[in-house]
């Protein structure tokens, strides 16, 4: 269980095979978020059916709504939400950071209270362990604190408590059908990126997380990042480039030796009525498409193409019909899944590295970073 083997390498991009419980990931591979147990506007058969084969879910919501006690009375978040493929949580320490009113960090854990209901919280590294357990996703994550990357005195003590809470995370863990990652932290400082890339390497842990980017810094200042923390990891692990995932920063992450990403960012936008193109990033509800006929993408080989123009979708956006939140996250979801299965192939046959310029150039335009890691 957790065997990573790498099946092809073109410069530093590389596709592999990862193991776990719940199957097989060929990797690179690109995760749909279903932030609440759901990958929102779509069931889990239309998300297979894209050919998704892993899906985040958030611990730090799972926990506040329903409890993670009644998932796991339930039978665990596989069996509660009808996924029966990999399945991956985060720590909740983003969640908690961003999302929550923080009350209190101390080196024992974070106090806060809940978005929902205002009700008082903590999470320790045991604690997130535990919820995860309850949760039981293939790969689960340290317990992490992402600091504000421009305040440099902070994010050093900051990255220094995550990597004792990623060994208290080791410690905690009970159940061996999980794989616990490591997450590195360090800001937008070359040198904090490499101390955490080396000490959470050093960890025994079947893969490495990388946090704290896409939080508002330059792209390249996260390539930067990359091309310190990258070099530094063991070959032999998978690495997850956390809540990253606009089409350019996969195509970017790949070329610098990234296996998994996640984001919200494909069906966030359908709900904002925006689908991917190589014309760039279409909003639908333009009346210029009142009349076209064509798909939103001729060439996409989705439900949504294959079946509705797109004076059809625009019709059910001004109507406020539901499916065309469906219709645009299937739209939306498949182009990165199908970038990512492109991509794969282009390593396997030896061409990605010459094909990036071409693959940026194709898919400027869609989609602007910093929108965001969390629904
Ligand atoms: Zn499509």
């Amino acid at each position: 269980m957790f065997d990573f083997t790498i099946t092809a390498k073109n410069n530093r991009a590389r596709t592999g095979t990862f193991s776990t419980p719940h199957g097989t990931l060929q990797t690179p591979v690109f995760a749909p978020v279903g932030t609440q147990a759901a990958v929102k506007a779509l069931t889990p058969a239309q998300v297979a059916d894209l050919g998704a084969s892993l899906v985040l879910s958030n611990t730090y919501h799972l926990y506040l709504r329903p409890g993670d006690d009644l998932v796991a009375e339930l039978g665990g978040l596989h069996r509660f939400m009808r996924w029966p493929h990999p399945m991956l949580t985060d720590s909740g320490g983003f969640q908690v950071f961003s999302l929550s009113q923080t009350l209190k960090v101390d080196e024992d854990g974070v106090t806060f209270k809940s978005h929902i209901d205002g009700s008082g919280h903590r999470f320790t590294p045991e604690k997130s362990i535990r919820i995860q357990e309850n949760l039981g996703a293939d790969i689960i994550m340290a317990f992490d604190e992402c600091a504000d990357p421009n305040d440099h005195a902070y994010i050093k003590d900051a990255m220094e408590r995550t990597h004792r809470w990623a060994e208290r995370s080791l410690k905690a863990k009970r159940r061996a059908d999980q794989a616990l990652f490591g997450i590195v932290q360090g800001g937008i400082d070359l040198d904090l990126r490499a101390a955490s890339a080396e000490f959470i390497a050093s960890l025994d842990t079947p893969g490495i997380a990388i946090g704290g980017l896409s939080v508002g810094e330059t792209k390249d200042e996260m390539h930067a990042m990359l091309d310190v923390v990258t070099p530094l990891l063991p070959e032999n692990k998978p690495r997850y480039l956390m809540g990253v995932g606009t089409p350019e920063d996969i195509i970017d992450g790949i070329a610098r030796g990234i296996d998994i990403f996640d984001c919200v960012l494909p069906t966030r936008l359908a709900r904002h009525h925006a689908a991917f193109s190589p014309e760039g990033r279409l909003n639908m509800m333009n009346a210029i498409f009142s009349r076209d006929e064509r798909p939103i993408d001729e060439d996409c080989d989705c439900y949504a193409c294959k079946n509705f123009t797109r004076a059809y979708i625009r019709h059910l956006i001004v109507a406020k019909e539901l499916l065309a939140g469906t219709l645009l996250s299937i739209h939306n979801l498949r182009a990165l899944i199908q970038l990512v299965e492109d991509i794969r192939g282009y390593i396997a046959d030896g061409t990605f590295d010459k094909k990036v310029p071409m693959l940026l150039k194709q898919w400027k335009n869609n989609a602007n970073r910093g929108i965001g890691n969390s629904e």
